[in-house]
């Protein structure tokens, strides 16, 4: 919880010696700067933009088992994604939800379905958990009428799960929060800097809050974690390391639940590469995706938000009109699109879907650098991490490898009696112990649904008074999701959202008409298909496929 104020006390904290500074805010720094919070550690977290707002809140939103990594038999790394997986589950119940994956089988895909079925077959012993099992043509047909059915002789069912990837980051850099740590957002580090022995022992920041700009400091710390995703490089230039990432470029369109309605994930090979896809329900909409291409011709800094491109919309579009051909997809059903770029180590493969996904660790004159990975096994890389850098902590507590990933949800919760079920659930799930605050003073009209997303008022109220907001887009796109989830970036419901948000953030008319202005950009920009306006971006056409069953 970040209350009024608490911008310039955590400046003025930046002169005291820190056990560990973690640049980046996405999932992996903020793994660490939770797990090293919890050993009682003096930590301080600078992220350059907004927490998650680079490959953490762009990520397909699964946390799976890695049955993909079984194509290698890399048994390993699928054993210990399907214990987070599972561990998520159970004590992040409402934030990480189960979710059933139906994957066809045409006749002539590649991997053909018997291998696909013994793929699952692992992947349940290793989850020790018997859930897959084959499903014939006609139960198919039944369950999702509007598949392609030309060449389709069944398929396979099996579980992971699905999440809100910014709202896992926010919590888990929120839970280490309480326990005195501190996380700064649009604090973004220049340069770092080296002691007599040319050994890296600090940074300093520049902080790009509007409230605050030109202030900077110069922070030290023990141990100085560089985990800032696809821009590693960037700050391991300045120790001499040499480029090791390859930007890869991953994209999603979301349609409305209307135009291709799911109650669980559908996957197929694309006609074109053959190549896994997969389209499911998130947040009230559809989302579908994803492509894997360099990143190579936009500005690639970590201010600048990626676009797909047209051919990227073609690809994808492509996909969407051969799995789901009765349905005539057009353009003009996108609600909106965002991309991600994969932190991936850069082997010279010619096909980019070649590229290891794995995790790594570097160490380079004393910056430890964290990079690849998953947004699922965040824990595993934070413990990798501490462990590496342990022996600059003499006298500092073990950390304890087995405790629970995110704090203990509150059991009995005194809620507004109109959330009831899933609704109460996910609640519980994305404000953990503060669920009681964001609801307390709720009126009925403040649990209604934003224009027909799945947040609510208070939510968008409470977002804006604790959730440390800097610009309207934090509010929008990862606070809440109704930038991405409701047609026009959400912008229909702009007026109701400032009688809310500009009092909240004591933003007067200028700074509230300039952030809409620049918010109303962000989303042409690069949240559409390009090229069209997000006035072009037309409401959803009516539903035209058959009622599904679960
Ligand atoms: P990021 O989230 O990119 O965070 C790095 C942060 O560092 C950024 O916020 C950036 O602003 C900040 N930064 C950069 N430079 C500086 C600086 N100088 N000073 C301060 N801060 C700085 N994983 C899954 O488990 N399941 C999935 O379904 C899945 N799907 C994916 C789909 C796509 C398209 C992509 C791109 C990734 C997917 N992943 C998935 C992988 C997962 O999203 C990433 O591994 C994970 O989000 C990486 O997190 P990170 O914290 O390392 O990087």
């Amino acid at each position: 919880m970040w209350k009024p104020g608490w911008r310039n006390e955590a400046w003025s904290e930046l002169t005291r010696l820190f056990d560990l500074i973690v640049i980046g805010g996405g999932i992996t720094g903020a793994g660490i700067f939770r797990e090293a919070s919890r050993a009682g550690l003096r930590v301080l977290l600078v992220e350059a933009n907004d927490f998650a707002s680079g490959s953490s809140s762009r990520s397909a939103k699964l946390v799976h088992g890695g049955l993909r990594y079984l194509a290698n038999l890399d048994f390993k790394l699928t054993l210990e994604s399907v214990r987070e997986r599972e561990r998520l589950l159970k004590q992040g119940q409402g934030l990480v939800m189960p979710i059933g994956f139906f994957f066809t089988d045409y006749a002539g895909d590649w991997p053909p379905g018997w291998l696909f079925g013994g793929g699952l077959v692992a992947y349940d012993l290793l989850a020790l958990r018997w859930r897959h099992r084959h499903i014939p043509l006609a139960e198919v047909r039944q369950r999702f009428p509007y598949l392609r059915v030309n060449r389709l002789q069944g398929g396979y069912h099996y579980f992971d799960a699905q999440t809100d990837d910014a709202r896992l980051v926010l919590r888990v850099i929120e839970e280490g929060q309480r326990d005195g740590c501190i996380a700064l957002n649009y604090a973004r580090v220049e340069t770092l800097l080296s002691d007599r022995e040319g050994e890296v022992c600090g940074v300093a920041i520049s902080d790009r809050d509007p409230g605050g700009i030109g202030r900077t400091a110069e922070v030290r710390a023990r141990c100085i974690i560089n985990a800032t995703g696809c821009w590693t490089d960037e700050l391991r230039s300045q120790v001499g390391g040499r480029r090791r990432l390859r930007k890869l470029r991953g994209s999603h369109l979301l349609f409305s639940a209307a135009r291709i309605p799911l109650t669980e994930v559908v996957g197929f090979i694309h006609p074109r590469d053959h190549r896994p896809m997969y389209t499911f329900p998130w947040e009230g909409a559809t989302l579908l995706g994803t492509t894997d291409i360099d990143h190579t011709l936009q500005p690639s800094g970590p201010e600048t938000d990626p676009a797909l491109d047209l051919a990227e919309v073609d690809y994808l579009m492509e996909a969407a009109d051969d799995i789901f051909p009765d349905l005539k997809l057009g353009e003009d059903d996108i609600l909106a699109t965002f991309s991600g770029i994969r932190p991936v180590i850069d082997t010279g493969q010619i096909n980019p879907s070649k590229e290891s996904r794995d995790m790594v660790l570097w160490n380079e004159r004393g910056l430890l650098t964290v990079t690849g990975g998953k947004l699922t096994t965040f824990r595993l890389m934070a413990h990798q991490a501490l462990r590496a850098v342990r022996k600059h902590l003499p006298g500092k507590p073990e950390f304890n490898e087995s405790t629970r990933v995110l704090d203990c949800q509150p059991g009995e919760v005194d809620l507004p009696v109109d959330l009831a079920g899933e609704r109460r659930q996910r609640m519980i799930g994305r404000y953990g112990n503060r669920v009681e605050l964001v609801f307390s003073g709720s009126r009925a009209a403040d649990l209604t649904s934003i224009g027909g997303a799945e947040s609510c008022w208070a939510e968008l109220r409470w977002s804006a008074q604790n959730e440390a907001v800097i610009h309207l887009d934090d509010l929008l796109l990862r606070r809440q999701r109704i930038g991405l989830t409701l047609p026009r970036g959400g912008l229909d419901q702009i007026g109701a959202v400032r009688a809310i948000a500009q009092s909240a953030l004591g933003w007067d008319d200028v700074r509230w008409e300039n952030e809409q202005a620049a918010y109303r950009a962000l989303i042409g920009k690069s949240y559409s298909v390009p090229g069209r306006s997000y006035e072009e971006v037309h409401s959803p056409r009516r539903c035209i496929c058959p009622e599904i069953s679960s």
